[in-house]
This record gives structure tokens, C-alpha cells and sequence, in this order.
């Protein structure tokens, strides 16, 4: 049995990892489950799971929870350093990560010094600090695989390749919800409007990026750290079904592509049972209902925030930290109404400008640049 972390159990990913894990009760079982704001979903999910432990990171009245969690077994950690803290023990074998935004870091910095696997789906912990993972992950002998779809496609498509024979990995985007629509009418989108994705059920904060195509600029940069390639080899290709989730082409102009229905609980199965696949019950493509794959360049004028991301990229350093962290805080206040969604791009262009880039990329450097980018968002508001 493989004892799983999982850290942001009550979101969208965190709810198809549970998913998966109870079709698998032989397989695999929870060490440890967390959540930041929902403290009754945390200990509804910490009744039908039963973890050892239940982790809150957010703010709740503490001592009242530790005696309820402590009725059903179930110890209870919170505050400070208490994800760290759970991620450094040994009572488990893989972290599944399904935190949002750059406040899964540390914990996952955490879980690679302690050698475990890491199944990510926070890749925001990638963009902020992808050097600095990997080069630990490299150190601990922590493998890291991705749950990302696209990544996970990639992933998949070079099993048994060598990586000096791929040419480029080209990743899909739907192209979210405005695709089709001109610059000008991102002015009066509504949070309703933008959180309407067209193929996927997802978080907030990853809907809003998919309709700005942050999220592919979030994703170039993940497959950049995990892939080790060069950034001209990271191509986007605009493909509104979602059914190809990614494509890798080799040397010889042959490209593999990893297909299938747009279900995240694919790729979180996969990452938990990497190298080895179990069948399951999950809803299977029928070609003759996608009788029409279509394939688009992205326009990167447009949407600009692809753009941005390449750039930080380039860039290098702390940039994309500066991005992430920008981005973060632009998307939330679009959520919360206090700016217009094509605000989104220019604060965080206005960031990426006025940051002054450490190119020595250390865990204070990018936490300090992470904290600069977000009060220099929040102040422009
Ligand atoms: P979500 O908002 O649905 O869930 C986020 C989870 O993280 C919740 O359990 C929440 O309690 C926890 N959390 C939030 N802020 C936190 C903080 N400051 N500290 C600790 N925990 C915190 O988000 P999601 O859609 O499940 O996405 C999670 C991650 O997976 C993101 O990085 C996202 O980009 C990535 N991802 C999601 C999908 C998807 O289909 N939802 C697909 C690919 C990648
Ligand atoms: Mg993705």
C-alpha cells in the first residue's frame, strides 16, 4: 500500500485525487490530507478517508477542532510550519500537491529534502522557483511527476525516449473561453464570464488563467524545469476539444501525442502509479463523437500574458517568480471585482518592469521578489 500526502485535499485536483484513491482502496491509502479555508470540508474528508493526520493551514478556532478531530483518531495539525512539518515525515511515500499558487513552495521544498516522490499539480511552486526544485530534487533523489495534463502527456510520450532525440514539446491549449473574441471586449468581462471554461471543471484561480492564457505561460515554464530543454524548444498550439493534452516531436519529424477525454483523475492516477497503469472505470473517448480536431496558433497579441510569461522566461532569474507571484495577486483581485480582467496583463507587465531581478535565484531571493510583486500589485489597485 503507497501512503499518500496530500496537501489542498478540498479542491478541484485534491477532490479527483480522493476520487482515485478510493477506486484503489488495495493501492493506496492517505497518511495525511490539508486544506486552508474549508475546516468542515477538511474533517468530512478526514471522517470517510481517515487519515492519520489533518493539517489546517489556514485560520480556525484550533482548540475546539483538535478535540473534534481527536473523536475520530485523526491528529490534528495547523498553523506556521505545520505543512512543512507533515511533509518531513516519514509515515508516507508520495506528496500529491494540489495546493494553489506559490504557498505550496515551501512544502513542497520540503517533501524533496525528505527524498519522497512528488506528484505535482501546484506548478506555480515551478515557476516561481524552478531551479531551485529541481536541483533539489536532483540532490534527494525526489523524482517529480507531473499532474498537469499537458506535462503529464509529455510525460508519457517520452517513456522509453531519449531526450537528445526530441525535437519539441508542443503543448495544447484550449484557448479558454474568449478565444474567438477581439482586445477590446476584455474590458467589460464579468468574473462569471472568465469563470466559465468551455472543457474543464477546475479552481478559480486556474480558470481565470486559462482565460488570459496564463496558464499555458504558467505551463511553458513548468515543462521548461521539468523537461530540461532549451526554451525555443517549448512550442503552443491552440486546440480548442482539449482532447490531444500534449505532443512531443523527435528528430526523425515523428510526433507522439497523448489523447484521451479531458478528466484530470487521468493523469493524477498515472502520476500515482508511474511506471505502471491500472485499469479503471473512467468515461472512454469515442472518436466518432470528436469527428473534428482543429489546431490554431496562439495570438499572442491578444492575449498577452502568454507573451509575458515567455518573456520572464528569458529572462530568467527572479522574473518568473515576479510573474507568478503578480499574476497571483492580479487574478484574485479580479475575483474579488476590484479590477477589470484586462487589467490582469498590464499589472503584471507594470511588475515585471519595475522588479529588479536577482539573478541568483536562492529561496530568499524568490520569496523576496514574491512578496515584492504581490504589494506592488496590491498597491496599484
Ligand atoms: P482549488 O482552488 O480548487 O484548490 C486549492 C487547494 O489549495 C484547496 O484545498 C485550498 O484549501 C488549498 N490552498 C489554497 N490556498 C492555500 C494556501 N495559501 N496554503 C495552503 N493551501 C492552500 O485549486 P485547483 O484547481 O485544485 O488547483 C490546484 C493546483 O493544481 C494549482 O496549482 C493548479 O494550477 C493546478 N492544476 C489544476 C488543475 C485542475 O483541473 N483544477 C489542472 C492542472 C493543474
Ligand atoms: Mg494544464
Amino acid at each position: 500500500m503507497r501512503k499518500i500526502c496530500l496537501f489542498g485535499a478540498t479542491g478541484s485536483i485534491g477532490k479527483s485525487c480522493v476520487d482515485i484513491v478510493s477506486q484503489f482502496p488495495q493501492q493506496f491509502g492517505f497518511a495525511t490530507i490539508s486544506a486552508h479555508s474549508n475546516i468542515d470540508a477538511l474533517f468530512e474528508l478526514a471522517q470517510s478517508q481517515r487519515p492519520q493526520t489533518a493539517v489546517f493551514s489556514g485560520d480556525a478556532d484550533f482548540n475546539a477542532w483538535e478535540r473534534k478531530f481527536r473523536t475520530i483518531g485523526v491528529e490534528f495539525l495547523h498553523g506556521t510550519g505545520a505543512l512543512e512539518e507533515a511533509a518531513a515525515r516519514d509515515d508516507y511515500d508520495v506528496l500529491v500537491n494540489a495546493i494553489v499558487g506559490a504557498a505550496g513552495l515551501k512544502s513542497t521544498l520540503a517533501a524533496i529534502k525528505n527524498s519522497k516522490t512528488i506528484a505535482l499539480a501546484n506548478k506555480e511552486t515551478l515557476v516561481a522557483a524552478g531551479e531551485l526544485v529541481m536541483g533539489a530534487a536532483k540532490e534527494n533523489d525526489a523524482p517529480i511527476i507531473p499532474i498537469d495534463s499537458e506535462h503529464s502527456a509529455l510525460w508519457q510520450c517520452l517513456v522509453g525516449e531519449n531526450m537528445e532525440e526530441v525535437e519539441r514539446l508542443i503543448l495544447t491549449a484550449s484557448g479558454g473561453p474568449f478565444r474567438e473574441k477581439p482586445k477590446s471586449f476584455f474590458r467589460d468581462v464579468t468574473v462569471e464570464q472568465a469563470l466559465n471554461h468551455p472543457n474543464w471543471d477546475m479552481g478559480a484561480k486556474i480558470t481565470i488563467d486559462s482565460a488570459t492564457l496564463m496558464n499555458k505561460g504558467l505551463e511553458v515554464i513548468e515543462a521548461y524545469w521539468l523537461f530540461g530543454l532549451k526554451l525555443d524548444q517549448i512550442s503552443v498550439v491552440i486546440h480548442p476539444q482539449s482532447i490531444i493534452h500534449s505532443m512531443v516531436e523527435f528528430v526523425d519529424s515523428s510526433i507522439k501525442a497523448q489523447i484521451g477525454l479531458p478528466d484530470m483523475r487521468v493523469p493524477i492516477q498515472y502520476a500515482l502509479t508511474y511506471p505502471q497503469r491500472l485499469p479503471n472505470n473512467l468515461p472512454r473517448l469515442n472518436f466518432a463523437e470528436f469527428n473534428n480536431l482543429t489546431f490554431f496558433e496562439p495570438d499572442t497579441v491578444t492575449f498577452r500574458c502568454l507573451q509575458l510569461a515567455f518573456d520572464a522566461l528569458a529572462e530568467g532569474g527572479t522574473s518568473p517568480a515576479v510573474l507568478n507571484a503578480a499574476n497571483e495577486e492580479a487574478v484574485w483581485a479580479f475575483l474579488n471585482k476590484k479590477i477589470g480582467f484586462d487589467q490582469i496583463p498590464l499589472l503584471i507587465e507594470d511588475a515585471l518592469e519595475n522588479h529588479s531581478n536577482h539573478r541568483t535565484v536562492t529561496l530568499e531571493n524568490v520569496l523576496s521578489s514574491d512578496a515584492w510583486a504581490r504589494k506592488f500589485v496590491s498597491e496599484k489597485q
